[in-house]
């Protein structure tokens, strides 16, 4: 037996928050082994993709590779393939190529999905806003229909540059807010010929406040904040059917665009389905207090693919924080077993919630009594607050922090169109304009 063999091996799937925090935590230990896996390269700071997909920050600017995170680190092995299934008895998982991975111990940290709740339409027309991936089809729709619209102004009456935001959450929040800075900043430079002062935002949730995990002065701070960046919000309303071309809302009234966005919940990722585990709300595997799951020794489900269950009994939130300490916590356990100790219940330290709303407007509920603050102080601590979930997956948080300075400044965004084919938008033949007709053959040379 070599000294690979002799060591516990932890296969660990998804190198999100979770999964990563885990791996770096294990990576330490000389009595284990881990393979890492993930479907992509690379690591993903969701708290950030709305700035993605409003163009104010690149790619790499929020995906690290997960590789270079672990290089130097002997004892973890890397592989960038999908997993299908598990099998929980064996605590085994099968990759799409049939390649298949045991461990001593499984960590399944699959992460999350758009739930579209049914909605007609949704799934097919909406734009989700959950990975890397989706952020960037949505800055390039944003930005062909800016360009369509430049081409062919009269597009405009046909909801070209209309946006509708489907959530009030604080991804519906934040991405509202970034998209009329964006609007208001940016496009009325770039694009001098467009009237762009007809673009809109718009925001629709059945609720009737923003931000409903928050504090209530928050909900009117978040509401008065989008207003005066002209989002017109509608609350109280829900969306019944997303359209390619419309949005149609509860109240029987419609909004036309090509740019609706869905902001609108989330659920485990298709993997949960397809793991022979005991699955709870959102679709989620349903954990003990310890993460471990009932009736599979050696299994342990994490972060936003687990319901974790809290003392006061509703469940952790989704969110990057609870990820990251549950995966630190998850690697103790597993060296605890390993040791022949017990397990212990996983504490989350709560530091607080909060959401950026646009370039100059913050809010934080801080701790685990929501203490509540706005402005620029607000602003502080979510640059504080996100530049420790940032630490640790890599060294750039000087860099981050200038960002975040800058982009609550003026400074310009990064405006590339560089899916150009994946958003483009088909106005339909009947509802093409002439102008549209020829300003397109002109364009394309014929
Ligand atoms: C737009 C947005 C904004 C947010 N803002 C905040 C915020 O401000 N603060 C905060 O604390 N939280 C925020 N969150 C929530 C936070 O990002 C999540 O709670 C956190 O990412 C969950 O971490 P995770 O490791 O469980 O899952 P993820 O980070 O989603 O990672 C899951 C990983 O699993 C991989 N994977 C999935 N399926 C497979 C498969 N079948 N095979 C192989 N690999 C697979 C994925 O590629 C991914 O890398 C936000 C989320 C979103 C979407």
């Amino acid at each position: 037996m070599n000294a690979r063999d002799s060591k516990t091996h932890v296969v660990i799937v998804g190198g999100g928050f979770a999964g990563l925090a885990c791996a770096r935590e294990l990576a330490k230990s000389n009595d284990v082994r881990v393979t890492l896996i993930d479907k992509n390269n690379y690591h993903q700071f969701q708290p950030l993709l709305y700035q993605l997909a409003t163009a104010h920050l690149g790619t790499d600017d929020i995906a690290t590779s997960i590789r270079q995170v672990f290089c130097g680190r002997p004892n973890v092995e890397v592989n960038m393939v999908e997993v299908i299934a598990a099998n929980p008895k064996t605590r085994t998982v099968t990759t799409r190529e049939g390649k298949s991975y045991q461990g001593d111990f499984l960590v399944l940290a699959a992460g999350s999905q758009a739930n579209f709740f049914g909605t007609a339409g949704a799934e097919t027309n909406a734009f989700p806003l959950y990975s890397l991936g989706e952020a960037q089809r949505l800055r390039s729709r944003i930005l062909t229909a800016f360009e369509d619209a430049d081409r062919n102004p009269k597009l405009v009456e046909q909801g070209a540059l209309n946006f509708v935001v489907i959530g009030g959450g604080p991804t519906g929040t934040e991405l509202a807010g970034a998209l009329a800075d964006m609007i208001r900043f940016t496009m009325t430079r770039e694009y001098p010929d467009l009237a762009v002062k007809h673009a809109q935002v718009y925001l629709v949730d059945h609720g009737h406040a923003l931000l409903g995990a928050f504090p209530a002065e928050a909900h009117d701070y978040a509401a008065r904040a989008l207003q005066k960046k002209g989002v017109q919000l509608r609350l109280g309303i829900g969306v019944k059917e997303v359209a390619s071309d419309h949005v149609l809302l509860s109240d029987g009234t419609s909004i036309q665009t090509r740019a609706a966005i869905w902001a609108g919940g989330l659920m485990a990722a298709p993997l949960a389905g397809n793991a022979g585990l005991p699955r709870g709300h959102g679709g989620r595997i349903d954990v003990r207090p310890d993460l471990t799951i009932d009736g599979f020794p050696g299994v342990y489900a994490l972060g936003d693919f687990a319901n974790i269950p809290s003392p006061a009994g509703e469940g952790l939130p989704q969110l990057g924080s609870v990820a990251q300490q549950c995966g630190k916590w998850t690697a103790k356990n597993i060296l605890a077993e390993i040791a022949g100790q017990t397990r212990t219940p996983f504490h989350y330290h709560d530091k607080g919630i909060m959401a950026m709303i646009g370039r100059d407007s913050a809010v934080a509920a801080i701790g685990k009594n929501r203490h509540e603050l706005d402005g620029p102080i607000a602003f502080a601590a979510w640059i504080g607050v996100h530049a420790l979930l940032m630490s640790g997956v890599r060294e750039r948080i000087e860099a981050f922090i200038n960002w975040a300075w800058s982009y609550f400044g003026r400074s310009l965004p990064i405006q590339v169109l560089d899916r150009s084919d994946q958003a483009r938008i088909d106005w339909g033949e009947g509802t093409q304009s002439e102008d549209f007709r020829a300003s397109a053959a002109t364009q394309s040379g014929r």
